[in-house]
């Protein structure tokens, strides 16, 4: 039997981020994890620290959303000082581009209503037109009618991102074991145990970041988490001379070069196939953008899962059966890291969760049906 103070399973980038953030604060951590027979996510991602278009109609998730965007230059200065990973970090802002009128009403009315509800704090946005957009974007297509800019945005190489925490979360004492997969625990306010790795660890304090797997897990813990999978597929181009200065929403450029496009959002189950028709969807509305894309050579293509709550919105939770248990599950993981190592991992560590997180709880699926 290992005593530690707490237990995360899950060695993703939700996961990881959250462990990292124990580690950091001095607890002694166990992370647990199946191994690479994964569904992706936190290796087949975009990569964009997005925020412009988070939480329309849920004020509290733009927020969350905006805060975590917010510590990201911190978790990545911090990251790349203790591991010398280069996380590719850029947040100089993000345009999203729109292919006709009607596309481009849609984006204005809900930048509108994203300034709306976001009250005091603020949401500093602006709608472009398509000669703006052209001076800024060489080889712009006629077929751009305009497009949103807000200044929140960025990307950053999110296998980097992976591979630091991990390093970094190990350098904190935090203690990795892989190919362990959890089915069932033993579980008492503040007393979890699970055998993992050949030995029972004991915690007081769990946390369930296990991506598509904690739809399963979350009940033996007295949480639920209705997760389903939701696949996208990215293409990436040969690398190319350095097109423009910040990501384009379904368009982004690696400071290497690669062109990725991306993502589609398709309700396929489990199946993490690529398919033809997807991918020339994909590549046609990148070559009505930039014309000149099709020039350049696709050089790699994946498809992988994302971690869908039933609205959209991250599911953040604490056992009231089990004080102790905690759940998080998101489909943002990459721009939400700042927020799990700095803030959600806190929080953890002190034993609640701030008010803040009320609104994220799973307790919003229980409306009873209608008569
Ligand atoms: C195509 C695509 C594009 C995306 N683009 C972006 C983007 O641009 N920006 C952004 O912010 N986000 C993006 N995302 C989302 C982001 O990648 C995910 O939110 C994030 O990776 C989810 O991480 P996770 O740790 O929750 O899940 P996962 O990456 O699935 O990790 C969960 C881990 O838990 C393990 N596990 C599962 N069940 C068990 C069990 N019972 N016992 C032990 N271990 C278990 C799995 O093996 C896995 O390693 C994208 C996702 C996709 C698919």
């Amino acid at each position: 039997m290992r005593r530690c103070d707490a237990i995360v399973i899950g060695g993703g980038l939700v996961g990881t981020a959250i462990g990292y953030g124990l580690a950091r604060a001095g607890l002694s951590v166990a992370l647990i994890d199946e191994g690479d027979i994964a569904y992706r996510a936190s290796r087949g991602n975009f990569g964009l620290v997005w925020v412009q278009s988070k939480g329309l109609g849920a004020p509290h998730y733009q927020r969350w959303t905006r805060a975590s965007a917010k510590e990201w230059p911190a978790l990545a200065a911090e990251l790349e000082e203790n591991t010398a990973v280069a996380l590719g970090l850029e947040q100089r802002g993000g345009l999203q581009l729109c292919l006709s009128d009607d596309e481009l009403d849609k984006r204005r009315a809900m930048m509108a209503q994203m300034q709306r509800e976001a009250g005091n704090f603020g949401f500093d946005y602006k709608i472009l037109d398509h000669a703006e957009l052209k001076a800024m974007l060489p080889g712009l297509g006629p077929a751009v009618v305009g497009g949103s800019w807000t200044q929140y945005d960025g990307h950053a190489n999110s296998l980097a991102l992976f591979h630091a925490l991990h390093q970094a979360f190990r350098a904190k004492g935090g203690r990795y074991i892989a190919k362990a997969t959890v089915t069932e625990a033993l579980a008492a306010p503040q007393d979890f145990r699970i055998a993992a790795g050949g030995e029972t660890l004991v915690a007081p304090k769990i946390v369930l970041a296990a991506g598509l797997g904690n739809a399963a897990l979350a009940p033996v813990f007295g949480l639920s988490a209705p997760v389903r999978p939701q696949r996208g597929q990215i293409l990436v181009t040969e690398r190319t001379a350095k097109a423009w200065p910040i990501p384009l929403g379904s368009i982004r450029q690696t400071p290497e070069g690669s062109i990725l496009l991306g993502s589609s959002e398709e309700e396929v189950g489990f199946d993490t196939g690529q398919s033809p028709d997807i991918m020339q969807k994909i590549a046609r509305r990148a070559v009505a953008t930039f014309p000149w894309l099709a020039e350049l050579q696709i050089v790699r293509a994946w498809a992988a899962l994302r971690v869908m709550p039933p609205d959209g919105l991250p599911i953040y939770d604490e056992s009231r059966r089990f004080p102790g248990a905690f759940t998080a599950n998101c489909h943002s993981g990459v721009t939400l890291a700042g927020a799990h190592a700095n803030l959600f991992a806190p929080m953890v560590a002190r034993g609640a969760l701030d008010p803040q997180l009320a609104p994220f709880s799973a307790a919003r699926f229980d409306v009873p049906a209608a008569r």
